[in-house]
């Protein structure tokens, strides 16, 4: 299973974008949004995220 995002829990602030090796990940409207045809599940974004947004 490729990482999602927990929408309750994102505030948009890019951590994850700047992390993910594989340029999956974008943020629109305070949303970050994974592409899950490029994840490879390394789980950089998840550490990354500082709210415990995203999930894998
Ligand atoms: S798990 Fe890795 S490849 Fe997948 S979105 Fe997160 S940082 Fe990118
Ligand atoms: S690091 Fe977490 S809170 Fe920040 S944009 Fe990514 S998922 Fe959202």
């Amino acid at each position: 299973m490729a990482a999602s995002v927990l929408k309750a829990l994102c505030i948009g602030c890019g951590a994850c974008t700047q992390m993910c090796p594989y340029g999956a990940i974008t943020v629109q409207a305070n949303q970050a949004r994974i592409d899950t045809a490029k994840c490879d599940e390394c789980e950089e974004c998840v550490f990354a995220c500082p709210n415990g947004a995203i999930i894998l």
